[in-house]
């Protein structure tokens, strides 16, 4: 176990995750300003991007590229530097660090040497686009990226179609034609979409509808930018015979005999059926001390 202080005085520096704006640069916290100004590296995921940012905010320090293609040779490097005291703020091209983007490896190094990581808000494609989608908030699951392959794409998609959760996706512009088009194939034209375009920039747009006609409209209309695409989540699953039949204390009992903890059993089994955590707390425990 690791306990982190992020703000006591420490032997090594700081990692910094520091959220960029996804278009309006207006969206940059005054925190992330000080952050970039102070640390004594950056971490870019593209040194020229980022270098157009630090330009106009007048900021001057000194940059390193860190991505996915360097992300291993660069790591040792990385922790050196803050092994020896010196801070590092890691920034990708926009958004949020290792959301969709490099970063969770350097995270992770940095955690298994002891070296504090600190998170600053901002901007996430995913969470704006999710606040102002009109499908439920919460709970929600964030995808990312699908396969740019079709065959996976359509087996990821089928998997997703069960979901409950609404359900959030990023796609490249262009790719939102055939990754809309293998969603209607999969999901069906009916279940409710939204797809929402170019966040916080002058062309924002969202398109809510049923996923069939809003693929007609991306197909009959010339649609540019960044795109998140949400599926709202399905209120009737699929669910197996088996799995139906399976009463939920047995369940949590089966999770159980498989070596889980019976509260992360309990906490599983309420997730999966959308139960509160209580009553299938309370059916289990009374269930063990009828026995
Ligand atoms: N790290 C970023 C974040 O926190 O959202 C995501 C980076 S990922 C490489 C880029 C994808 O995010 C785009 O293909 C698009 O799906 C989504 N995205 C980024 N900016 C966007 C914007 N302004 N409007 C809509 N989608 C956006």
């Amino acid at each position: 176990m690791q306990v982190q202080k992020s703000f006591e005085q420490h032997q090594t520096g700081t990692l910094y995750l520091i959220p960029t704006p996804i278009g309006n640069l207006q969206d940059i916290s005054q925190r992330a300003l000080s952050a970039l100004a102070e640390v004594d590296l950056i971490a870019a995921e593209d040194t020229r991007h980022t270098q157009q940012l630090l330009n106009h905010f007048e900021i001057t320090t000194k940059q390193t590229s860190f991505h996915e293609h360097n992300w291993q040779h660069k790591i040792p490097e990385l922790i050196c530097i803050l092994q020896d005291g010196q801070s590092i703020g890691q920034v990708s091209d926009a958004g949020m660090p290792s959301i969709s983007d490099p970063g969770k490896e350097l995270v992770a190094a940095a955690i298994e040497a002891d070296i504090p990581v600190v998170p600053l808000p901002g901007p996430s494609a995913g969470i704006v686009a999710l606040i102002a989608s009109g499908l439920v908030p919460q709970p929600f699951y964030f995808h990312g990226f699908l396969s740019r392959k079709k065959n996976e794409q359509m087996a990821e998609l089928a998997e997703l179609k069960e979901r409950r959760e609404t359900v959030i996706l990023y796609e490249a512009p262009h790719r939102l034609i055939f990754t809309l088009s293998n969603l209607v194939k999969v999901i069906g034209p009916d279940r409710s979409l939204v797809v929402a375009r170019e966040l916080t920039k002058r062309y924002e747009e969202f398109l809510r509808g049923a996923a069939g006609e809003i693929l007609d409209w991306v197909q009959n209309h010339s649609v540019r930018g960044e795109f998140v695409i949400m599926i709202a989540g399905n209120s009737a699953p699929d669910v197996t015979e088996s799995e139906e039949a399976v009463p939920v204390v047995e369940a949590v009992g089966k999770l159980v005999a498989q070596g889980l903890k019976p509260n992360a059993a309990i906490k599983q089994i309420a997730r999966e059926r959308q139960l509160e955590r209580q009553s299938v707390y309370r059916a289990y425990h009374q269930l063990e001390e009828e026995s």
